[in-house]
């Protein structure tokens, strides 16, 4: 497992641990935020990843301590380790309020389930070693209760799956139109509309984002980077958009 500082002022950092490994399992980016004494970790993945990850995260917090889990949605590759880390950690878990009842099917302590906070539909302030985070509304991209969460400090927008691609190794995108055959057909499949994709770009534009950083696969650094991201997204047809497709019955 690879990690690398992403950004680092004062007592603050932004870390990515990867793993680029050979396997069946889809490749996934934890990330991780240290403010002060606190740290959150983002969508750690699944229980493969689990034991490197602990201790990579043991290391990194130093004499900081792990406050939250955020999971950006309730997929396995997402979070199905949280449960494992909640216990070794002590830290409480943020995730759709849609979903703070299934993902205790992944396996959690009964003990855990207290520690399990619903995120409302309209998003919430979270606190870190005195820094505000933005935990941002993404529902429908790709699930029906998903959230991404914006740092202040680094003015990182962590994307979750949009932005995401898969089958090249690349941290950080270089070539934007090189880059698109990576996660045009992820986005194209898995997002639920252009009019979703339209109402998150548009509140991603309120804000200064410095950088673009998905659960999979390269981040896209830069303001000419973030813009160009954004754009695609306002004319990429998605999910519902191909409704007429698929829905006729198989012939036997
Ligand atoms: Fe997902």
């Amino acid at each position: 497992m690879a990690k690398r500082v992403l950004f680092q002022q004062g007592e603050h950092r932004n870390v990515m641990l990867e793993d680029f490994g050979p396997g069946t399992m889809v490749q996934v980016n934890q990330h991780l935020i240290v403010h002060g004494n606190e740290g959150v970790i983002l969508d750690p993945g699944g229980h493969k990843t689990y034991t490197h990850l602990l201790g990579e995260v043991r290391n990194l917090l130093g004499a900081a301590s792990l406050k939250y889990i955020f999971l950006s949605h309730q997929d396995p590759d997402i979070g199905s380790s949280a449960g494992a880390l909640m216990s070794g950690t002590g830290a409480t878990t943020y995730i759709s309020k849609l979903w703070t009842r299934f993902i205790p099917h992944f396996g959690y302590d009964a003990d855990l389930i207290s520690r399990i906070k619903g995120i409302p539909d309209e998003g919430m302030v979270l606190p870190l070693g005195g820094l505000e985070l933005l935990v941002l509304p993404a529902h429908f991209l790709h699930s029906p209760g998903n959230f991404h969460l914006y740092d202040p400090v680094s003015r990182f927008l962590y994307s979750g799956d949009v932005g995401a691609s898969f089958g090249e190794e690349t941290l950080e995108v270089q070539d934007f139109d090189a880059h698109l055959k990576f996660m045009e057909g992820m986005h194209r499949r898995y997002m639920a509309s252009n009019r979703a994709l339209r109402a998150w770009t548009a509140m991603a534009r309120t804000l200064d984002i410095e950088a673009i950083v998905p659960q999979h696969g390269g981040l896209f650094r830069g303001k000419a980077l973030v813009g160009r991201f954004l754009d695609w997204c306002d004319s990429l047809a998605c999910g519902v958009d191909f409704i007429d497709g698929p829905y006729r019955a198989p012939k036997p």
